[in-house]
């Protein structure tokens, strides 16, 4: 009933973080996926990285990069200035601000994935967001089309997965309708081993657990499908990989002792790996040019090096100095988190810690070398225009 003649199934299915050097010297569908390659990365985190993925596009053609970027005449967050008088002890609870989170992204109807993180209330106003949208329907991207644009359009019958929901989730979700047998196309979405490695590292036995999770589920997973098609081609890929944190540094204390006021002299935002600041006086960018020239751990980005990683953007929207630390170094504290962690990404693409992955059961279609490439190989495999 299900069933009709030759038909064919192509399943992506994304790992967050199942980085090239996080396969290495691991068993990982061998048999299954013998088809299997490095990917150089997107400079930026997965909030860069994924709309890359979705689109073959890159950060500076898509919009979408760091979460928060400088912009007080847009910025929704206004509102949310006055908390910035509570102790930092209060609203900085883990708690506290996921439930802030909830309200602000059900205030403004964002659909995309919010978290207000740490950055602080008193400066919030002045930022604004990137991923306001779903990044994972229609018309998701800032910029561009993503596959579902294309999917939709051409009216090819597919899954997605619910990003919200935890990968058992999805993974009977997708089952599901591969069961019924109507779709052509499957994008299957798995978050936690992004997590799992921050918490414990790319070398912890935890990783080996949780990728034999994933060989279980996904042979299980092939098995249902080969059930139902004729031919099922299996893809599975990364947006980056995970580095082992070594080094702390205080970038933020090095940048205030200058004396210099916030938001009258500079604004700075501190990721985990980059500190982004745009300058208003010369005297600002003298000083803040000079003391992250004195910091050991990292470097400040040149134009031309951020134009050839897709990363130099209309009216230096995300930083108008861009400061990346060197792999294994983070940023403590920063605005991205307060929990300390041993696994960081988010640093430059050359290294090997964050090369992705792309592993198939098929030799993938064209000849991907970059995430970006994930792109072409899904509009390849749902048969729609690239
Ligand atoms: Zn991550």
């Amino acid at each position: 009933m299900t069933n009709s003649a030759a038909k064919q199934l192509s399943i992506v299915c994304f790992i967050d973080a199942l980085g090239w050097e996080v396969l290495r010297g691991r068993q990982f569908l061998e048999d299954r996926l013998p088809h299997r390659r490095k990917l150089r990365s997107t400079f930026g985190f997965s909030s860069a990285c994924v709309p890359s993925i979705l689109s073959g596009l890159t950060p500076r053609e898509h919009g979408h990069w760091s979460f928060f970027y400088y912009d007080p005449e847009h910025s929704p967050f206004k509102a949310l200035k006055p908390l910035g008088v509570l102790p930092r002890s209060l609203v900085d609870r883990g708690r506290v601000r996921n439930q802030l989170s909830k309200l602000v992204k059900r205030a403004y109807g964002f659909t995309g994935y919010f978290q207000l993180y740490s950055v602080p209330f008193s400066q919030i106003g002045l930022f604004d967001y990137c991923e306001k949208k779903d990044l994972f329907k229609p018309g998701g991207l800032n910029r561009g089309e993503n596959i579902f644009d294309r999917l939709e359009r051409e009216g090819v019958p597919y899954h997605v997965s619910n990003w919200r929901q935890p990968e058992d989730a999805n993974l009977a979700a997708v089952k599901a309708d591969i069961e019924q047998g109507e779709i052509r196309f499957a994008f299957l979405y798995m978050a936690s081993m992004d997590a799992l490695l921050h918490q414990v590292g790319k070398a912890s036995p935890e990783v080996d657990k949780k990728m034999a999770w994933y060989e279980r589920e996904l042979t299980d997973l092939l098995a249902v499908a080969e059930r139902h098609y004729d031919s099922v081609r299996l893809f599975v890929c990364s947006d980056h990989g995970m580095a082992t944190v070594h080094t702390h540094i205080d970038l933020m204390a090095r940048i205030e002792a200058l004396g210099l006021e916030f938001d009258k002299d500079y604004v700075a935002t501190y990721d985990s790996t980059m500190g982004r600041f745009w300058l208003k006086t010369d005297e600002a960018r003298r000083r803040i040019v000079a003391a992250l020239e004195q910091e050991p751990h990292g470097r400040i980005l040149s134009e031309d090096e951020l134009r050839e990683l897709g990363c130099d953007f209309d009216g230096h929207q995300y930083g108008e100095l861009i400061f990346l630390t060197n792999p294994g170094v983070i940023i403590v504290p920063c605005h991205m988190g307060l929990k300390p962690i041993t696994g960081m990404h988010g640093y430059h693409p050359d290294d090997p810690d964050s090369d992705a992955c792309l592993l198939s059961n098929v030799p993938p279609p064209g000849d991907p070398q970059a995430i970006t490439d994930i792109f072409h190989v899904m509009t390849a495999e749902a048969g729609v225009s690239a």
